[in-house]
Formats: structure tokens, C-alpha cells, sequence
């Protein structure tokens, strides 16, 4: 392609409204150009990119005998009615009418569709297993679109869906489906860790996070630095130091104390003079129907995931104020585990042998010298945030935070779809199961600007030659000089010839401006045809490298097939 004729636009200065490098730099090398808020065109440099990822993937699924299909993204809302997600995804399904008032939404997430094909193609055990997945436009109204493409409201994913018949041959697909994410992300250039996930509100068996370390990246992982034991903040197990039993907890009863208007944790140990990790703090919450409470320590927060897979429960909000009052007879802010009426889950760090301060469940009082399973029964589960200082659930040793960015997830889905979409298989004996599920996405356009995170200096972005626009880059430096043009044009016919995905900067330029552009978009080998072209030389240059060398010109092509094979490209 040359560049003359090449629809692009790139940008010096920096947009004001991105925030982190990628959407920066898709901005500014014209990637990209923004429609609406989290919506995005794709001008053919970034084109190429997004095609060449998506080309990976295709080749990781069809090695692993994922057959491929397209299912549309305006959907009836029937199937969603049936799985119950018709209501549950709220607002961020984009929902409309057809001219008959029929209710349709653009899929946010495609279980549904794939759970009903399926249910009408495949009938019997002989038909299972089954691994079906797309490259498809997603659409979902996020409360917060942002960073350009990484969290966008329209966006292209690869989902997959396996069926089988039992557990075994879902773990089977979901092996085979990791196996070839490992080799999607590595192929893609990515440093990633897989963590172990929250299965959310997907309700499953089993989940995991491919991430891509980055400090741009909305997910806080912890990792550990000994073992390898990798989780994200939300699912990450939090283990409790045993205390020594002391009978001295034992001699002190529960006494009230007043705290006048010191509701928070802070206002209550400002007043009492006493620490944070003396308190509890009570919480009440609604799950499903019914009020709950759960107990942490004073400095810990409650994780709430945790929390309502501990209850089985779909939902889970915090108790409204009215309900506070009634349970606790007291305002809010002083709730306490003593006498109260309702089941009560508590973290393992406050377990016997501890003295606590409460609330009194009476307004302005705690409760002091409360000892649990003496003075309240409670039901015991990790239910708080793991935190900064804590030990590895496997090895002890200190956990360390760090942010990625979500790029793939992959779900042991079980038998949710199958068995409210009525997808089941007959087998050798002719009963009927339902069929046992897993769902795989990655994100195509947020994977592409993750690779920009990693991937990019001060001048632009560093493709990795597996998934660059072009490979190289010819720039003369003077289009004006006969020799420079001819044996540019010359060197970008030979290219060619060897299906070398290239570049001629043929525009009457400044060097410096084409130099920059060139770094800008990233192409990974840059040829500049310049003044010692006279001598049949030409300077070759690595945007991975900082230093250029020269070359004579009959060696040039070589040297290219080379440096491309040995960087990962064909
Ligand atoms: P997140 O927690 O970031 O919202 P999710 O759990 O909603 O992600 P999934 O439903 O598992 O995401 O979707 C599969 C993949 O699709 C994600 O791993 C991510 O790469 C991508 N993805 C999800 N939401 C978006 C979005 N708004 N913009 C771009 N990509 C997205
Ligand atoms: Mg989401």
C-alpha cells in the first residue's frame, strides 16, 4: 500500500478526554475515531490489527475443532425470557420494538441463542460433545464507558459455547479451551495471568480470567510471588490467623457503653479510644427475601460476592433504613450480632477467643467484651475483602496487588441455560439430561488496546509482527530525488513479491514528519531510502531497537524475510 493512497490521519498532540496510553495512541495514529460515547469506528490501520487478532483466534479454535457460526445481534427476547435474563440484565441490555411492539434487544452475551440452537439440532449423546463460537458484535449500555475501546458499548467478541454430555466432558472442553487461550495470548506478544474469577451473576462452577498486567487496567489482582497462586481481589480466599484460646475473654460480660452519635468505625473508636481490629462491624443485608447479617472485623470490608455465593442467593443489597429499625430497634449504625433476630453469617477472623466491640443494637450504645459463640451463634464463611499484608491462601507467604485488564473469560457454565432452555440429550438408554455448559469470550478491541499498553514508548506504538497493519515500512527520505524514488519503488515491488505486508511512504513529506508517523503507527521494520542510496546502501532500522544499520541494497530483502520470520510473523 502506499501511503499516498492509504485513508489515515494521524495526530500530534494528545486528545485531552483519553485518559490512558492506548486510547491515546489509537487516537492519535487514527486507528480509531470516536462516534459516540463507547462507540468507535475502525479506520484501516486499526482494521488490519483488529482482523490479524481475530485471525489468531480463529486458528487457536479451529486447531481445537471449535467449528464456527454467526448468530445475528438483534435478538427476540423470548430466549432471554426463558433463561430469566430478560429481566436480571437491567439497563445494560439495549432493548427495542419491531413495528409490532415485539420486544427485541441487541445480545449482550449470546448463551441464550447458542442454548436454543443447540436444543433443536442435537437430540443425543452421539451428538455431544459439541464447541460452537463466533466473532460478533456485542452491545451492552455500561454505566461508564470509557478508556476508548477497552470498556466500550459496542465491542467484538469471540464467544464460545461447549455442550456435553457430564461434568468430565465439560472439563474436558474447558481444558481444551484454555490450552488454546494460553496460545491466543502468547501469540499475541501479551504477558497475562490466568486468575481464578468470580463467577458473578453468570452462576456456575468454575471460572477464569485471562489478564493483561497493566496499571491502565480496571481489575485488581493478587498474586503470589513464591507459589504462583494468582486471584482477583473479588475471589481472592482470604484466610484467618487461629486464635489462642484465652479464658480471660471468658471473665468479662457485655457491657453497654454509650457512643452517642458515633455510628461509623472511625467515630466509634475516635470515641472509645480503642482500635479498629477491637471492633465488628454488623451489616444488614437484603438477600432474596430475606434480612441477613453479616459480620467483619472493624478495619475489613465485607466482599458481597463472597457473601451471596455463601447464601446461594441471586440477590443482594443492603438493608433499606426501615428495615434496619425494625430488625435492630435501633437507627442505623447500631447493629450488633447480640440477640438479634436474624441469621447471621461472620468472617472467620472472629472466631471464639476474642473479645469484641458491638453494636448494641440500641441507638448510641455498643456493646463491649463480647465473646462470639458465647454471647451470639453465628455461621462462620470467608465472606471479606482480601487486603494488603495478607498471606497466599496456599503457601502464607505476603500476596501482592497488582491491576490488569481483563481480555478473556472462561466459565464452567453447567446446566443454568440447559435446564431453563430446556436443551437436553437423550442417552445410550434412552433418559433424558440436560446438557452441561461452558461459555468463552475475549474481548477482539479491548485485547487490541491491551497490546497497546504493553506495547508502545514515548513515539508510538510497538506491534508485535503477528499482529502489526503492515510489516514494513519503505520511506524515502526525499520522494524527490529520482534514485531514492526508483529504488524505493523498486525494493516495495520485490516486498511484494514475497507477500511482505508492506508500506511505501511515497507522500512529498519532510523526513521527519514520515519518521514519526512511521514510529507513531508502529510499524515494526522501517527501510529508509536516503542520500547513500548513491553508494547502494539503505538504512534498516527495528522500531523494537534503537539503533538503525546499514545495509547494501541487494541485501535488504533478505535481511526483511529474515527479521520477520525471526519475529513471530509468516
Ligand atoms: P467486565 O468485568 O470488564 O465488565 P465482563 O465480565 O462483563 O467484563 P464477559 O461478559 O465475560 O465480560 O465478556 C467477555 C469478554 O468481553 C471480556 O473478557 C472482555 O474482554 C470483553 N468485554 C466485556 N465487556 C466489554 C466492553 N464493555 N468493552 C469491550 N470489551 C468488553
Ligand atoms: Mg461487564
Amino acid at each position: 500500500m502506499k501511503m499516498t493512497r492509504l485513508f489515515f490521519k494521524t495526530m500530534r498532540e494528545t486528545p485531552s478526554d483519553a485518559e490512558i496510553i492506548s486510547h491515546q495512541l489509537m487516537l492519535r495514529a487514527g486507528l480509531i475515531r470516536k462516534e459516540a460515547s463507547g462507540i468507535y469506528s475502525y479506520m484501516p490501520l486499526g482494521f488490519r490489527v483488529l482482523r490479524k487478532i481475530e485471525g489468531i483466534i480463529r486458528e487457536e479454535m479451529d486447531a481445537i475443532g471449535v467449528q464456527e457460526l454467526l448468530m445475528p445481534a438483534l435478538l427476540p427476547a423470548e430466549s432471554y425470557r426463558e433463561s430469566g435474563r430478560w429481566d436480571t440484565f437491567g439497563d445494560e441490555m439495549f432493548r427495542l420494538k419491531d413495528r409490532n411492539q415485539r420486544d427485541f434487544c441487541l445480545g449482550p452475551t449470546h448463551e441464550e441463542i447458542f442454548t436454543g440452537t443447540v436444543r433443536d439440532y442435537a437430540r443425543s449423546y452421539r451428538d455431544l460433545p459439541l464447541n460452537l463460537y463466533q466473532i460478533q458484535t456485542k452491545y451492552r449500555d455500561e454505566i461508564r464507558p470509557r478508556f476508548g475501546v477497552m470498556r466500550s458499548r459496542e465491542f467484538l467478541m469471540k464467544d464460545a459455547y461447549s455442550f456435553d454430555r457430564d461434568q468430565e466432558g465439560l472439563d474436558a472442553s474447558y481444558e481444551a479451551m484454555y490450552q488454546a487461550y494460553r496460545r491466543i495470548f502468547d501469540r499475541l506478544g501479551l504477558e497475562y495471568v490466568v486468575i481464578d474469577a468470580d463467577s458473578g451473576t453468570m452462576g456456575g462452577t468454575g471460572s477464569q480470567e485471562f489478564t493483561v498486567r497493566s496499571e491502565a487496567g480496571e481489575s485488581e489482582i493478587v498474586q503470589c510471588p513464591d507459589c504462583g497462586y494468582a486471584a482477583s481481589s473479588e475471589k481472592a480466599q482470604c484466610i484467618a490467623k487461629s486464635k489462642a484460646e484465652s479464658e480471660a475473654v471468658d471473665r468479662l460480660q457485655p457491657e453497654a457503653v454509650s457512643t452517642p452519635n458515633a455510628r461509623t468505625i472511625a467515630e466509634v473508636t475516635g470515641f472509645l479510644g480503642c482500635r479498629e481490629t477491637d471492633l465488628a462491624k454488623t451489616i444488614l443485608y437484603r438477600a432474596d427475601r430475606a434480612i441477613v447479617a453479616a459480620m467483619v472485623r472493624g478495619d475489613r470490608e465485607i466482599n458481597e460476592a463472597k457473601l451471596m455465593s455463601f447464601l446461594g442467593c441471586s440477590s443482594l443489597e443492603m438493608a433499606d433504613e426501615e428495615s434496619v429499625k425494625s430488625i435492630t430497634g435501633a437507627e442505623v449504625g447500631f447493629a450488633g450480632p447480640v440477640g438479634l433476630p436474624v441469621r447471621i453469617i461472620a468472617d472467620l477472623e472472629l472466631g471464639r477467643g476474642q473479645s469484641l466491640i458491638v453494636g448494641a443494637n440500641r441507638t448510641g450504645f455498643h456493646l463491649k467484651h463480647v465473646v462470639p459463640q458465647r454471647d451470639f451463634r453465628a455461621e462462620y464463611a470467608d465472606i471479606r475483602m482480601i487486603a494488603r499484608g495478607d498471606p497466599c491462601p496456599r503457601c502464607g507467604t505476603a500476596l501482592e496487588f497488582g491491576r490488569g485488564i481483563e481480555v478473556g473469560h472462561i466459565f464452567k457454565l453447567g446446566t443454568r441455560y440447559s435446564e431453563s432452555l430446556g436443551c437436553s440429550y437423550l442417552d445410550e438408554s434412552g433418559s433424558e439430561h440436560p446438557m452441561v455448559m461452558g461459555c468463552y469470550g475475549i474481548g477482539i478491541n479491548r485485547t487490541m488496546a491491551a497490546i497497546i499498553e504493553q506495547n508502545h514508548d514515548e513515539n508510538g506504538i510497538l506491534w508485535p509482527m503477528s499482529i502489526a497493519p503492515w510489516q514494513v515500512i519503505i520511506v524515502p527520505v526525499n520522494v524527490l530525488d529520482e534514485k531514492q524514488a526508483s529504488t524505493a519503488e523498486h525494493f516495495y515491488q520485490e516486498l511484494k513479491k514475497h507477500n511482505v505486508e508492506v508500506l511505501l511512504d511515497d507522500r512529498n513529506e519532510r523526513a521527519g514528519v514520515k519518521f514519526k508517523d512511521a514510529d507513531l503507527i508502529g510499524i515494526p521494520i522501517r527501510i529508509n531510502v536516503g542520500r547513500k542510496v548513491a553508494e547502494g546502501l539503505v538504512e534498516f532500522r527495528l522500531r523494537y531497537e534503537d539503533n538503525a544499520s546499514t545495509l547494501p541494497v541487494e541485501d535488504a530483502v533478505a535481511a526483511v524475510l529474515e527479521t520477520i520470520k525471526k519475529h513471530g510473523g509468516s
